[in-house]
């Protein structure tokens, strides 16, 4: 089997209103990933990007003049080698960042082939199935008030969960959404737009956090690379830390392991390199005795390829789940089914991901 293409689709993706303002949030930018063989078997795989930093475009070009010239004509199945190549290729102008975003879509697009091929779910091919259901966590949008966001806290836990993430910078949102809960709901706290505070306002904020009890404590310090500032504020809590979505690589967690910085590993499959890098990162903590809990904030490939590596992990325990849902549905059937805030092993060949292509064209920018 030969890649014949590699084609990057930007899609701008409007949210369903379900009644609650929390439940719109802005559009999301999505990247997909095509590859097509000469033997008609297609692969869909996802590159991480955001609305705000407008590089989707420039993601777009790497895959078309960086990736697509150097995969063409290559066995779609020979998936580490392919993507090794592609890193010492790349290496001095690209270990972390769009190219390796770029390499993460073609890495998860390329497993979805290899699935497809041999008519088994990519988890069969990664060690095999390690459990029959994984536990989901609700991760909700920001709010404007603590009483929109305890709105919808109650309606994730209506809806089954028993975990669910806040985007947040403030104490009076997660007592909201704690009172709202109750005590045994898990509630992680994330940051609004991601880290922003240094290590003193971090241990600030996280005392007050710690008053509430929650799961985990995501992305205290900015910028996410001050490892030392990080396991400065470990030391200074006693309530979990969790963090790792801005890594590139398998590599970028190691020091984020020496240092002891968190309890939580949390690797993006779109933006580490892919599943095997993911993959790795199970092993690394398995080794340093540290949890991954891996990061997804999208729906579609990203979230199907995260199911299938913690699948086939057992060390997996709960997997992010963003409940927002696209105004139309654009997949012709769930990747996966869930059950009462479980995910259930997916049962179709490679990631399981169709498109229905009339709702999907709607939402196609480029
Ligand atoms: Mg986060």
């Amino acid at each position: 089997m030969k890649i014949i293409d590699i084609r990057p689709i930007i899609i701008r993706m409007p949210f369903a209103k379900a009644g609650l303002p929390a439940f719109a949030p802005a559009p999301s930018l999505i990247i997909i990933v095509e590859v097509t063989t000469d033997e008609g078997i297609t692969g869909i795989g996802q590159s991480f990007t955001t609305l705000s930093s407008n590089s989707a475009a420039t993601l777009a070009k790497c895959i078309e003049t960086m990736i697509k010239p150097k995969v063409v004509g290559k066995d779609p199945l020979a998936i580490s080698g392919l993507w090794n190549e592609l890193f010492y290729a790349f290496y001095s102008v690209g270990r972390s960042g769009i190219t390796i975003a770029a390499m993460s879509g073609l890495e998860i697009a390329l497993w979805d082939i290899k699935g497809k091929a041999l008519n088994t779910p990519v988890y069969q091919l990664l060690g095999g199935c390690a459990h029959d259901k994984i536990s989901a966590f609700a991760s909700l949008s920001q709010f404007n008030t603590p009483a929109e966001a305890a709105k919808a806290a109650e309606f994730a836990a209506k809806q089954g969960f028993t975990a669910l993430k806040l985007h947040l910078g403030d104490v009076e949102t997660l007592a909201a959404v704690r009172k709202a809960v109750g005590d045994k709901f898990d509630v992680m706290v994330d940051l609004t737009a991601n880290c922003r505070w240094d290590p003193a306002t971090a241990v600030r904020k996280g005392l007050e956090f710690a008053q509430y009890n929650p799961y985990w404590y995501e992305q205290a310090v900015f910028p996410h690379d001050d490892y030392d500032g990080l396991a400065f504020v470990k030391t200074k809590l006693n309530i979990p830390l969790a963090t790792g979505e801005d890594e590139y690589t398998a590599v970028g967690f190691r020091p984020l392991i020496e240092k002891r910085a968190v309890d939580y590993l949390q690797p993006s499959i779109v933006k580490i390199g892919g599943i095997l890098q993911e993959k790795k990162v199970f092993t690394m903590a398995e080794v340093a005795n540290l949890k991954v809990a891996p990061n997804c904030w999208s729906t579609g490939p990203a979230l199907a390829a995260t199911l299938q590596v913690c699948f086939s992990e057992p060390a997996a325990f709960i997997i992010e789940t963003p409940v927002d849902l696209p105004e139309a549905p654009i997949l012709t059937k769930p990747f996966a089914a869930m059950e009462n805030g479980y995910w259930q092993l997916p049962q179709s060949p490679g990631l399981g991901i169709e498109f229905d292509e009339k709702a999907l064209a709607k939402y196609i920018i480029k």
